[in-house]
């Protein structure tokens, strides 16, 4: 506190820093390599266990499998810089794909397959993805694009007409991968993200990056006790999102940890295998505090090797927070704070360390060690002190180099002194926890997915009845938030609700659905043309639309 207030008096910005001294990070090495530096404690300890068949392979074998699908990848012409895809639900091969492509020097991005073709497409299209890694089940869905196109699909389960077996990537002769020089600013995860505004946007995280997020989380004396290579932590939440991909399974090889790899949600089976494989860790997020909260079948299971339970992705109510407390009692709870253009945790509790911080219920954490965080008025761009909510940003090694060909959305959110602005709202109180009570961005969270109104308000306006259209989030209980519309329909069109959200269910993943439409006269604008979002959030919260 004192250093804040004299930096204050003297008129400069105030910015709040970790509770834990910085530590040396090695971000000059590749993300591949610091993965596996302790890799000869470690070799023959289990890395990934696969929840659904109970295989389980070792850290030696992942390592050696990574380098050889890194060299298959390049056998088939993958070469640096080159994006592949990854449209997979949790598996061991998402895992080795990714790695093998950070061995090659290549780009991974991933997209939930759950997706429509045409989303799907897109997000192929705008990475330029050369490489597609799926099920034969979803093959249909990126087929006559890549047929047309010269994109390669690989399938991981059978082959298909068309398509090659991951085989050809795995039996590879490690020998045979090139000597790779990567520099620490490339580029290695391409995740898609709509950020403040916008439409979804190819977001840059390079080696240098991901090995800085994950150092914040689990290297060095302190939190030493955060994540340790006897731990088994669980990992059902999909990989393809930023999270889990980072905070499971970057930090959990990062350690040594075993990562207990769950393919499809069930409640019954996240019992049994937490049970079972007697996990350490689990990761959650609001929905799954929430299933299971209300489960009737946790006292069947005994759940006491669970030391650690954290959630993040969205926002967790704090009666939600005391209920699953209960069903675990020996379990710390945190919660901690990402942003896919934040690399991605911002911040995180510390209640895990060697010298433990108290962990406020409600609080999402501090800020990550190696790293400046300032809260700013949004009116002013001055920043705030403490316990004044404002914008929260960010600045350090970990942020996003930028938006993919996007420069000028890289200049709306990086500002040239290099902070990153995250469009959400908090306060950081007298202990330097954070709290985040609000946020000023559009962004829809639907069960921690995002969802970016500019891309269903553009389907709507695209429709010839509908004249102007604006969607914003409405709270539900279940799933956090669920995006609706208003709208203003075309002159003498009589186009019903059921017909919109059908028009729109078509083109869209389960999460992005219209849950509901409210015929409105016009869209309320600033003279801009920008929406006024938050007029129709007022009319939602008060009942009146
Ligand atoms: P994503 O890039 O998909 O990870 O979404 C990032 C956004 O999710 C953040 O900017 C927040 O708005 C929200 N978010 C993430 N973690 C939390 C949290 N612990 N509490 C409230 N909102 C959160």
């Amino acid at each position: 506190a004192p250093q804040a207030e004299l930096q204050q008096q003297e008129g400069e910005e105030i910015v709040f820093r970790s509770k834990l001294p910085d530590i040396c990070i090695p971000n000059h090495l590749p993300l591949h390599t610091y993965c596996f530096q302790n890799l000869s404690a470690v070799a023959s300890k289990p890395c990934l266990i696969n929840g659904t068949t109970g295989e389980v392979y070792t850290y030696e074998e992942v390592e050696l499998t990574a380098r050889r699908v890194g060299s298959g990848l390049n056998k088939l012409g993958i070469r640096e810089h080159e994006v592949i895809m990854l449209l997979l639900p949790n598996t061991p091969e998402f895992v080795l794909s990714f790695l093998g492509a950070s061995f090659r020097g290549a780009i991974v991005t991933a997209a939930n397959p759950f997706c429509t073709p045409a989303e799907i497409v897109k997000q192929v299209k705008a990475s330029g993805a050369k490489l597609v890694i799926t099920l034969a089940g979803y093959v249909d869905k990126v087929k006559e694009f890549a047929l047309d196109n010269g994109v390669m699909i690989v399938c991981i389960d059978s082959a298909p007409e068309g398509c090659l077996h991951f085989s050809e990537l795995k039996q590879a002769d490690e020998r045979d991968l090139p000597a790779v020089e990567i520099d620490p600013e490339d580029v290695v995860a391409l995740p898609y993200s709509s950020g403040t505004t916008g439409l979804p946007k190819g977001v840059m995280l390079t080696h240098k990056g991901l090995v800085t997020s994950v150092a914040q989380q689990v290297d060095g004396e302190n939190p030493n006790l955060y994540f340790h290579s006897e731990d088994v932590i669980l990992c059902t939440l999909p990989m393809f999102h930023i999270y889990a991909l980072n905070s499971i399974m970057l930090c959990g090889l990062r350690v040594g940890a075993a990562i207990l790899i769950m393919q499809k949600f069930e409640i019954g089976m996240l019992l049994e295998l937490i049970q079972k494989h007697k996990v350490t860790i689990a990761p959650m997020v609001p929905p799954l505090v929430l299933a299971i909260a209300k489960s009737s079948e946790t006292d069947k299971y005994d759940l006491s090797s669970v030391r650690m339970m954290k959630s993040g992705a969205a926002p967790l109510g704090q009666e939600l927070e005391d209920a699953v407390k209960v069903k675990f009692p020996g379990a710390k709870f945190g919660q901690g704070y990402g942003m896919t253009e934040a690399g991605p945790v911002l911040a995180m509790g510390l209640g895990f360390a060697k010298e433990p911080f108290e962990i406020k219920s409600g609080a999402c954490g501090t800020v990550v060690r190696n790293a400046e965080m300032k809260i700013v008025d949004p009116g002013t761009g001055l920043s705030l002190p403490r316990n004044q909510a404002g914008e929260i940003c960010i600045r350090g090694d970990q942020i996003m180099k930028g938006y993919l060909n996007d420069p000028e959305a890289t200049a709306r959110t990086i500002d040239k002194d290099g902070w990153l602005h995250t469009g959400d709202i908090g306060y950081i109180d007298d202990d330097d926890e954070l709290f985040i009570v609000d946020r000023l961005k559009e962004l829809i969270k639907y069960k921690g997915f995002q969802v970016a109104p500019a891309e269903l308000e553009a389907m709507l306006i695209a429709h010839p009845d509908i004249a102007d259209a604006a969607v914003v989030a409405m709270k539900d209980e279940e799933a956090g938030e669920v995006p609706v519309a208003f709208v203003v329909r075309s002159e003498k069109s009589q186009i019903s609700e059921d017909e919109i959200k059908q028009y729109i269910s078509k083109q869209v993943v389960y999460y992005k659905r219209i849950k509901r439409v409210f015929f409105a006269e016009t869209i309320p604008k600033a003279p801009s043309g920008k929406i006024l979002r938050k007029e129709l959030r007022a009319k939602l919260a008060a009942g009146n639309h």
